[in-house]
């Protein structure tokens, strides 16, 4: 393998431009050229490619974001838009395409590897919500910055006697929700997978906890559950707690990755660099057992991973 092509694509999380650059160097020192795609498959579509030297990803370990910049496409899922992709890497003689991003991403690069262009996913997303692996990268990092918040947030609870009502990204999936809200030391935390009872998991909870001599108290609920200022007013209504509302929303995909995302995704990129190097394709990078392991990408895309229930209710039991 000579040429390969990196990108990142679907939503962003911090550490892409950590795995993009060990992608970078662990291509070069194979001896192989590397182009980045701008704006994830759109990039493939457009011919927009950057060729890569060791200098190109000089300062990027730390930043969020991606400088490769990212993208929803849905070009990318029509026969002549795929046509495109295809006829671009051949005119590039790009034999593998490394793709930083989500399940989306894994499907497009599946499509692709089926048309002749063989790539290699690497996980990275806030949510953890990919199957095949125990973390993804992104989510140490969104994890710690919704854990500042939250101590924020409970500074200001704790002066007033309140209740902090914290919404967490998540649509479908409540990993973030769960590890944050552990870590913050959360009354209650409610997530999509587990269906709740609002008299018994919130105001019993708070009751409880505040005849044990506590008054201010952080509510951690994922996305997904939705409706976090009717919520804070029906808790103010049922407990007589002032109840607030904060909605994180975009600041939780920024900021600097965490040492622990950064060497995730060196460990990752360079991997995947590997299994090209090895003349494989058609496979996702993942973590099990805190060790490197690929899987055939429609394999891992059809695993399931169940929510940590042992952990949700070790967090229940130990909150208050
Ligand atoms: P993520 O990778 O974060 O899950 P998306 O679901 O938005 O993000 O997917 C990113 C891109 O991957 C899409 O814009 C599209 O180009 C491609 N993609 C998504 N789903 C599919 C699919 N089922 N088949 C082919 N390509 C897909």
């Amino acid at each position: 393998m000579k040429k390969i092509a990196v990108i990142t694509s679907g939503g962003d999380a911090p550490g892409m431009n950590a795995a993009v650059r060990a992608v970078v160097r662990s291509a070069l020192h194979e001896g192989m050229e590397v182009f980045g795609s701008v704006r994830g498959y759109n990039g493939l579509i457009h011919d927009e490619l950057i060729p890569m030297s060791i200098r190109s990803v000089t300062d990027t370990i730390h930043r969020g974001g991606t400088s490769l910049f990212t993208a929803r496409s849905p070009e990318f899922r029509t026969e002549e838009g795929m046509q495109k992709a295809i006829d671009t890497c051949k005119r590039h003689g790009i034999e593998g395409v490394v793709v930083i991003g989500g399940d989306g991403s894994f499907r497009g690069a599946r499509d692709l590897t089926a048309r002749g262009v063989p790539c290699i996913g690497v996980p990275a997303t806030i949510d953890n919500d990919i199957s095949c692996t125990e973390v993804t990268i992104g989510y140490d990092t969104a994890t710690n910055t919704v854990v500042d918040m939250a101590d924020k947030l409970r500074d200001t609870s704790q002066s007033h006697d309140r209740c902090s009502v914290i919404e967490v990204m998540g649509r479908h999936a409540g990993w973030l929700t769960l590890n944050a809200g552990l870590a913050a030391g959360a009354t209650s935390i409610l997530v999509p997978e587990v269906p709740f009872d609002f008299e018994k998991d919130i105001v019993q909870r708070m009751k409880e906890t505040a005849a044990a001599g506590k008054h201010h108290f952080i509510i951690m609920v994922a996305e997904g559950i939705g409706h976090v200022n009717e919520l804070a007013e029906k808790i103010e209504d049922a407990t007589g707690v002032e109840t607030r509302a904060t909605v994180l929303g975009h600041v939780q995909r920024g900021g600097n990755p965490s040492a622990r995302d950064r060497v995730l995704a060196a460990r990752l990129g360079h991997y995947a660099v590997q299994l090209l190097k090895e003349g494989k394709s058609n496979r996702v990078v993942a973590v099990k057992n805190e060790q490197l392991v690929d899987y055939d990408i429609t394999e891992a895309l059809d695993m399931q991973k169940p929510f940590d229930m042992d952990m949700y209710r070790m967090a229940n039991e130990i909150s208050g």
